[in-house]
């Protein structure tokens, strides 16, 4: 089982506490679905070529650059639907820069619907992010995944057999 929390951990969280649990214990879905899919970096090659990958320990961040002197994360989403969650994701990676001593903006973008969205690390979302790592770390630690509670996305969810059949 892995306890790290991880950017890609908070993103399962946000959309499914159990999901992350099943995550976190490994609990590998036989199929890859749509919904997993939308929690990974997108490697869209416009994107990649003007980025540099950074990597901290338990973190690789694959889209980074220098912006006038400041340091530019990006989140590259296949759409905006689970924007919540993601804010979430990048909000983490901020943090954890910040912890680092680097400070950093962070950009949401879904090249398919020519959307961007800036994310900074304000002290309300600091806050939330260590609230979350929190919560996540306990959760992780727990010997049972929280039962399973029906919510749109669960249609779409790798684990969905596995809740409920
Ligand atoms: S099927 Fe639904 S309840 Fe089960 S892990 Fe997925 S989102 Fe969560």
């Amino acid at each position: 089982m892995s306890t790290e929390v991880t950017g890609t951990l908070v993103w399962y969280y946000a959309i499914c506490p159990r999901e992350a649990w099943l995550m976190a214990h490994e609990m590998e879905p036989e199929k890859e679905f749509e919904l997993l899919a939308e929690g990974r970096l997108n490697q869209e090659a416009h994107y990649k070529r003007a980025t540099k990958e950074l990597s901290l320990p338990g973190m690789r961040l694959d889209q980074v650059r220098r912006e006038g002197g400041r340091l530019i994360v990006s989140e590259v989403k296949k759409s905006s639907r689970f924007l919540p969650a993601t804010r979430l994701q990048l909000g983490y990676y901020l943090w954890r820069l910040h912890e680092e001593g680097m400070e950093a903006s962070g950009e949401i973008l879904v090249p398919k619907e020519r959307k961007r969205e800036t994310v900074e690390l304000t002290p309300e979302l600091r806050q939330e992010i260590e609230r979350t790592v929190t919560t996540i770390e306990a959760l992780v630690r727990e010997p049972a995944p929280p039962p399973a509670k029906k919510i749109p996305f669960c249609k779409r969810c790798a684990y969905a057999e596995f809740c409920w059949s």
